[in-house]
């Protein structure tokens, strides 16, 4: 069987570029676990957070706010976005770590300085001493992930493009033009490989031969906990601790949390590590009013960045047809829709879109051949 684009992983970066491509050509989108969605993208805070991330990241999540805003007609029943507010906090002394956040303050970008008192009022479980300032940012939003996820399988079936679960590629070779891809039950062909294997994409350019970009799976836990008695907390909106990059947020009438822990690890299916969710739950403790009696739910999840922390789109230098969406980092479900319909323009060598042009990014800004410095120790 021979398709025009092979796209490697159904998570979300994979699963939005192939809907994308299928508007241009054959696709077929294929993922190595049994459903689309195990990993990376099944694991996250399923939070839009505009103003995270390196400048490129924020310029491509407000490239992105469009889509989530106003999904075309027929992609999904249910709002992608949920507004809920951001707080940022800073313990006392620690007020000057506001200052790169509250420097984003601009026309269109909501982000406020608050005092103590109003913080608590959004955000009634934290302990009065511990907010030396605050910052609110009110165009942080919950991300119905799942149902992004759906809308981009539906609309790529609709567009005639096909989803294989359950086969890992493993083996590529490059020949006359056409790439033949070994999976357990078949052997398929493209003219070009769209390499969106998340924590495994090195994985996969090695075996088509082509040289690694540096990426570093990280693991992230978190939790589930009972929210506070006789305080709703459902309309709280999601609350960062600058110093530490710890956060929790309301899920449902229960409170997710986690430390921001970034450990390095290797590419795998990762589970949450005892220990961490002991000294996660110990802060929450010492952060809020929570006292945890029960772990409700925990995971962990890989976040997998190269040395800048920036996403790679864009052909391989060194190999032909071979096209890389990887490095996501943290924020690969806000960047989906603008990314997936770059990598759907510059895998037909069109121009990059003109949604981030106006961002002010290029082509350039985003391909594997970027000035990156050498990896963090
Ligand atoms: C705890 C946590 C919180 C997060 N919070 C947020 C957030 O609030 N907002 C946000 O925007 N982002 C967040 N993220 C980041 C976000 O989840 C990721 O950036 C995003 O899901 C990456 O999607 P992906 O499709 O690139 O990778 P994945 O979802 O990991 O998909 C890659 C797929 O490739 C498949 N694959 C690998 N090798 C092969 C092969 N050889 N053959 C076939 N298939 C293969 C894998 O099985 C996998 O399904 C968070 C991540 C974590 C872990």
């Amino acid at each position: 069987m021979q398709y025009d684009f092979l796209v490697v992983g159904a998570g979300l970066s994979g699963t939005a570029a192939a809907c994308e491509l299928a508007s241009h050509g054959s696709v077929l989108l294929v993922e190595a676990e049994a459903s689309p969605g195990y990993h990376a993208t099944g694991r996250s805070a399923a939070l839009f957070t505009p103003h995270q991330g390196t400048l490129l990241v924020q310029a491509i999540n407000r490239a992105s706010a469009a889509f989530f805003a106003k999904p075309p007609v027929g992609f999904t029943d249910h709002p992608l976005l949920a507004l809920r507010g951001g707080l940022t906090i800073a313990e006392p002394g620690q007020e000057h770590l506001l200052q790169d956040l509250l420097a984003l303050s601009a026309p269109g970008r909501d982000v406020h300085p608050i005092d103590g008192e109003t913080a608590l009022k959004l955000a009634p479980i934290l302990r009065a001493e511990r907010i030396g300032a605050a910052v609110h940012e009110p165009g942080v939003a919950d991300i119905d992930v799942a149902a992004l996820h759906q809308g981009y399988l539906r609309e790529l079936k609709r567009r005639g493009g096909k989803l294989i679960c359950g086969q890992r590629i493993s083996a590529l070779d490059h020949q006359g033009g056409l790439w033949t891809a070994r999976v357990p039950d078949a052997l398929f062909q493209a003219r070009v490989i769209v390499n969106a294997a998340g924590a495994w994409a090195d994985h996969v350019a090695a075996l088509a031969g082509v040289r690694p970009i540096g990426l570093v799976p990280k693991r992230r836990t978190a939790i589930i906990v009972d929210g506070l008695s006789g305080v709703d907390t459902r309309s709280m909106p999601t609350v960062d601790f600058t110093a530490t990059d710890a956060y929790f947020k309301p899920d449902g009438d229960r409170i997710m949390a986690s430390l921001g822990d970034q450990d390095p690890v290797e590419a795998q299916d990762i589970q949450p590590d005892e220990w961490e969710i002991a000294v996660l739950a110990d802060w929450l403790q010492r952060e809020t009013l929570l006292s945890v009696k029960r772990i409700g739910h925990s995971w962990a999840g890989l976040r997998t960045f190269v040395s800048d922390d920036s996403p790679v789109v864009g052909f391989d230098d060194a190999v032909p047809d071979f096209f890389w969406l990887a490095a996501q980092g943290g924020y690969g479900i806000m960047m989906a829709p603008a990314l997936g319909r770059a990598a759907a323009a510059l895998a037909r060598h069109h121009d990059l879109t003109v949604e981030l042009t106006t961002q002010g990014i290029d082509a350039a800004d985003l391909c594997r051949s970027r000035q990156m410095p050498p990896p963090r120790g």
